[in-house]
């Protein structure tokens, strides 16, 4: 098959032939569809994520077919459209996952990090970890969902019931998120990097209240902010926006340095948190949810070959929406 690989952090993606994975016991094989380019994908790339599987496909937000199943699948027949997000294995022994917090699994493995993901024609899959996808999405449409949106809603939900929410970073996961925070009956204030007029104008289509730079204070205090930019002295400047109680999430799994602020920031009882990863809980809420809304998911469709463009226009915020590659 056709994958484009990860050889080492830092270098271009290599276009080459593989052999076909084999389904383990449990694993679904997937004919993918659509993969969806995340910005973690850039983290691994970059090398800022450590220990990553070498050579590599990357690529976490898979929608295929399932073309193969291995020993003792019962949830998926061959023909069925899966999707296969970050999580793709926990222990299911250690104190996080059996209280709920599997995203938190000491032992956990990701797709398109220690497992291969799904810049690729195929690609294997725990079946215990992929989910059915709701009608009316094209496999492309769908993709941004399976990170994006899920990791996204995670983060929503993170922000409590704040109802004048900021969205600092307005890529794939904020264009979903304005969807559900207003469908929610929230207000939401859009943050881009300075001058992005184009991405201004596409958050208020998308129902902001308001956008603007994210260096400019908005009109209101916010309640709560989710970071979706990788920019550690956002926290700070989003820490300035929130009101008294608020709380300040940051939604990627890495981010520049947070340089150091005076406690008055956080004083008044403001809260600064991470989201880490997904459980399979979060899935099957927002997968449920994004039809009820209706999300609507903006994409940007690249042919596999073209894998490095897609990397380097999502690294420029040269995306409207998300990025995803059809093999
Ligand atoms: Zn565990
Ligand atoms: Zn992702």
């Amino acid at each position: 098959m056709h994958a484009m690989m990860l050889d080492r952090a830092g270098t271009s993606l290599r276009s080459g032939d593989v052999p076909v994975p084999r389904p383990r016991p449990g694993q679904v094989l997937v004919q993918v569809r659509a993969c969806g380019v995340c910005r973690t994908d850039l983290h691994v790339f970059d090398g800022e994520l450590p220990d990553p599987k070498l050579p590599l496909v990357l690529g976490h937000e898979i929608v295929g077919t399932v073309a193969a199943i291995g020993d003792g699948v019962v949830r998926f027949t061959v023909g069925d459209r899966v999707g296969v997000p970050w999580l793709g294995w926990t222990c299911g022994d250690c104190t996080y996952c059996r209280s709920g917090r599997e995203n938190l699994c000491d032992r956990a493995r990701f797709t398109g990090y220690q497992i291969d993901g799904g810049y690729a024609e195929y690609a294997c899959a725990d079946q215990r970890f992929i989910f059915k996808l709701p009608e009316g999405y094209s496999d492309a449409e769908a993709a941004p969902l399976l990170c994006a949106g899920l990791i996204g809603y995670r983060s929503l939900v993170m922000a409590g019931d704040a109802r004048r929410l900021g969205l600092y970073g307005f890529g794939a996961a904020a264009h979903i998120i304005a969807q559900v925070a207003r469908h929610q009956g929230r207000e939401v204030y859009a943050f881009t990097r300075r001058g992005d007029s184009e991405g201004q104008q596409f958050a208020r289509q998308l129902g902001a209240v308001w956008a603007g730079d994210s260096d400019t204070r908005p009109p209101v205090e916010l309640d709560a902010a989710i970071l979706f930019a990788p920019v550690g002295s956002l926290v700070p400047t989003a820490l300035r926006a929130v009101a008294k109680g608020g709380t300040v999430v940051c939604a990627g799994i890495h981010m520049s340095d947070i340089p150091s602020f005076p406690y008055h920031l956080l004083w008044g009882e403001r809260s600064v948190r991470s989201v880490a990863n997904l459980t399979r809980r979060d899935g099957d809420e927002f997968l449920a949810l994004a039809p009820r809304v209706p999300v609507r998911t903006e994409v940007e469709t690249f042919p596999l070959d073209a894998a490095n463009e897609a990397l380097s226009r999502l690294r420029e915020g040269r995306i409207r929406g998300a990025a995803v590659l059809v093999p």
